[in-house]
């Protein structure tokens, strides 16, 4: 075992044989790399980006750091399998925190006001509580997220297994989550709900999968549901404590990550994976090689030698988003109105319109939907030393297209146009901000705004897409949305072939881990599982 290092990689990239390469170092890329690694397996992991950890990155100013794509993440502790298995691959160096007994507050119109507990039973009697003439419709509806979920979960497991393995097993998961893949959420609801005020509480939290009512699969409302029924949970040290945890273990097991290492090409030959050609020209040989990219960049890496089946395949990608980075200073927040549970506010009931819909030709207006969170009070080792220094960050849904003609323009040289739509909406969304929190306002000493033109750049997401393939039905039944691909030695790993989020990414990784290693990968699983 090598010594544990801070920074477990480097630009450099050590000689030698390589078991697989994993590109892309996000979640997904993170979770088969490690899992492979106590495999025994020698892993190259490849990521474009100057740091490792896709979403899971944070990023610094002077005297503030924030986490980019982590607020909360369900199922976190030694009773759920993805807490047990993140326990395992990290040698137990990752921790987590409750954010306490709420974990989501909605902000509706007319001062009305909900928050989610994580308990079943608590959530249960707080949707009883406010709309008591609801009761059958909320029991049948818990019901209905128990049964969508249990039968989703087992289905996406089916899929990591090979037809030839398990063909009787996989269609039996296919038929029974069917039903619930092919439902969309606004559906269900309107079947069980009448009341639509309780119908847009419970389909507020959209925004972790990205796709409204009307849209997404309700599979995917109901992953979403179960995952955060018990809590939610913050990593201890930020999501920076991310990276270095997983991809220590991968170092222990002779691997490495190389950043600033973008993969051009997928090397097949005789549609058998060869390795990997980087964008320097460089060729690298492995045995297998697991994309962690995205399925959108996969394709693109692919080229010609993409399978033809792949051309009518689900490659939509969801919604972009604004995030906007507060840095306050000489204040204690969680006295002035920050709290450690996430906070959503809409300016209307209706929760199909999510989008802000900007344009730089025209001034900004409001945003529909702005949901806030405050990483620094999440974070128990969180030292806001002598200046009282604490953050925030407030996102929002926005369309790609008005962004779009930016996305090849060099990062800090996008032009004036650029620059003054992104001060505009900045102004505009920090407006509101002031509005929702008129206690901090006067102390947020750092505001600062990414688009989905950022997001692209630092993570290469298509069309600046917050989480990947948009959920929508189709998505969750399409046949080149698998761990394993026809092409012999590649792999799919992360969100796009599981759900979105920080487990759900690890589960893509799970399941990616096991198709390329199905019998050790299986066999460790199960033992996950029995702890
Ligand atoms: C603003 C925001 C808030 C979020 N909040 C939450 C939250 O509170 N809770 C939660 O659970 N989830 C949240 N998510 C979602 C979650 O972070 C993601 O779904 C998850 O981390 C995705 O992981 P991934 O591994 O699939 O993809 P990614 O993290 O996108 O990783 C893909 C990696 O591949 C690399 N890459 C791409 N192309 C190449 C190439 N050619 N060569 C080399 N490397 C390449 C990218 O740079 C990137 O590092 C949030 C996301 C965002 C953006």
């Amino acid at each position: 075992m090598t010594h544990p290092t801070d920074r477990p990689w480097s630009h450099e990239i050590p000689g030698g044989r390589w078991d697989t390469i994993v590109i892309g170092s996000g979640m997904g890329g993170m979770t088969t790399a490690a899992m492979l690694a106590k495999l025994g397996q020698r892993v190259l992991v490849l990521e474009q980006h100057v740091i490792p950890g896709g979403f899971t990155q944070t990023f610094k100013r002077p005297g503030y750091h924030w986490d980019v794509g982590v607020h909360i993440v369900g199922e976190m502790t030694g009773r759920s399998f993805a807490g047990r298995l993140l326990n395992d691959l990290t040698d137990g160096r990752l921790e987590w925190e409750s954010v306490g007994p709420v974990y989501d507050e909605f902000d509706f119109p007319d001062g009305f006001t909900i928050q989610f507990p994580g308990s079943p039973e608590a959530f249960r009697d707080t949707l009883l509580d406010y709309f008591p003439h609801e009761r059958q419709g909320i029991d049948e509806y818990l019901s209905l997220v128990r049964r969508a979920s249990r039968a989703s979960g087992r289905n996406l497991q089916a899929r990591a297994l090979p037809w030839y393995l398990a063909p009787g097993g996989r269609r039996k998961a296919a038929e029974a989550a069917h039903p619930h893949i092919s439902a969309t959420t606004q559906s269900v609801l309107e079947s069980l709900i009448d009341d639509p005020r309780l119908r847009s509480v419970l389909a507020a939290q959209w925004g972790y999968y990205g796709v409204p009512p009307s849209r997404s699969s309700f599979a995917m409302h109901a992953l979403m549901v179960q995952h955060f029924l018990h809590g939610a949970f913050y990593p201890v040290g930020s999501a920076a404590s991310i990276a270095p945890a997983l991809l220590q273990t991968v170092a222990d097991s002779g691997g490495w990550t190389a950043v600033r290492r973008t993969v051009e090409d997928i090397v097949v030959r005789r549609r058998r994976v060869a390795g990997v050609r980087l964008a320097d020209g460089t060729e690298i040989e492995a045995n297998r090689v697991v994309s962690a990219a995205g399925a959108i960049p996969t394709a693109a890496m692919l080229g010609e030698s993409a399978p033809d089946s792949w051309a009518d395949s689900y490659r939509e990608p969801g919604p972009a988003h604004l995030s906007l980075y507060l840095g306050f200073s000489g204040v204690d927040i969680a006295a002035r109105g920050a709290q450690a549970y996430c906070q959503w506010y809409y300016d209307s009931w209706d929760t199909e319109a999510i989008e802000w819909d900007v344009h730089p030709d025209r001034a900004p207006g409001t945003a529909p939907v702005v949901f806030c969170s405050f990483p620094s009070i999440k974070d128990p080792v969180h030292d806001p030393g002598p200046d009282l220094h604490h953050t925030g960050e407030a996102i929002t849904f926005v369309p790609w297209e008005p962004f779009s003609k930016w996305k090849d323009a060099r990062w800090k040289r996008r032009g004036a146009e650029y620059e003054e739509f992104k001060s505009e909406l900045t102004e505009a969304l920090l407006g509101q901000y002031r509005g929702l929190y008129p206690e901090l306002a006067p102390h947020v000493e750092h505001a600062e705004m990414s688009t989905p033109v950022s997001t692209h750049h630092f993570t290469s997401a298509p069309a600046g897409s917050i989480y990947g393939l948009a959920t929508e039905p189709d998505r969750f039944e399409d046949e080149t949305l698998l761990p394993g691909t026809s092409i012999s030695g590649l792999y799919l790993s992360g969100a796009d072939i599981s759900t979105p989020g920080v487990a759900g990414a690890l589960m893509g990784g799970v399941l990616a881990a096991v198709a390329a290693a199905p019998v050790a990968g299986g066999r460790y699983v199960r033992v996950v599982m029995k702890r």
